[in-house]
Formats: structure tokens, C-alpha cells, sequence
């Protein structure tokens, strides 16, 4: 799958379009989940055009995929859920309903958050 230069991501990267930021380096930008699932709910995205986690691990480079998961670390910490706990997701297509096609981890927080899959879902 090619990547789509317009999905809303790549805007916010651009600045074209507003985010709440949290954090930002050279290779991750961080910021609120307009519509947040958890009192925490963080995005994390590379600012390479990456279109999803298979995309990411496969092509970027190994300081990308190093300073995305040392940031991803750092911003939980930063945000006090290392001691109540947290949980970190990423979409990957169809099956996992991924919505928006530029790669990006969930950071979930702020609440007990349950089973990560209904027993009945499964
Ligand atoms: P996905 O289903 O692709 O894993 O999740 C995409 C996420 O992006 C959703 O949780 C959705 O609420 C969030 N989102 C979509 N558009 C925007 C936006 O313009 N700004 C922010 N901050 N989040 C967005």
C-alpha cells in the first residue's frame, strides 16, 4: 500500500492541521487523541511516511524504530503511568480497523483497562 500524503497525519505533521502536542524529537511527534477512549489517550507517530507498524518495522531505519520506542517509553513515563499502569496498541489494516494510514501506537492510561480482549470476542 502506497503512502497516502494527504491522511490527516501527514497534515498534522505539516502543520496544516492542529494537535494538542505532548512531546516531539527529530523522528516522533506525540499528541491527544481527538477522541479519546481513556482518561490517556496518546498517539505516537514516527514523522517518516510510514503507513502502518508492518510498513515501519520492515523499512525504517534502526535509529527511527530506536528513538520511536525510547520516546514511546519516555512520554508514559513523563505522563506518571509506569506505576498505575498502561497499555500500547497499533492498528495494522483491515482486521484491526486502522483508520487513519500513517503508522501510529496508542498509548492508553488513566483507568483500570480491563481484559485486552473480551473472553466472548475471541
Ligand atoms: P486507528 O483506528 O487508525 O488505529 O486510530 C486512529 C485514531 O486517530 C483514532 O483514535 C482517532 O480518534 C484519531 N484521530 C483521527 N483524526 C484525528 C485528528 O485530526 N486529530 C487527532 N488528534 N486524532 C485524530
Amino acid at each position: 500500500m502506497a503512502y497516502d500524503d494527504d491522511n490527516i497525519f501527514a497534515k498534522i505533521l505539516r502543520g496544516e492541521i492542529p494537535c494538542d502536542r505532548l512531546y516531539e524529537d527529530d523522528h516522533v511527534l506525540a499528541f491527544r487523541d481527538i477522541n479519546p477512549q481513556t482518561p490517556t489517550h496518546v498517539l505516537v507517530i514516527p514523522k517518516g511516511a510510514y503507513v502502518s507498524f508492518d510498513d515501519f518495522s520492515e523499512s525504517a531505519s534502526s535509529e527511527e524504530i530506536a528513538g520511536f520506542v525510547r520516546a514511546s517509553g519516555k512520554i508514559a513515563r513523563d505522563l506518571g503511568l509506569v506505576e498505575p499502569g498502561y497499555r500500547i496498541l497499533s492498528n495494522h489494516g483491515a482486521d484491526a480497523h486502522q483508520e487513519v494510514p500513517h503508522f501510529h501506537l496508542h498509548l492508553f492510561g488513566g483507568k483500570n483497562l480491563g481484559r485486552m480482549i473480551k473472553p466472548q470476542d475471541k
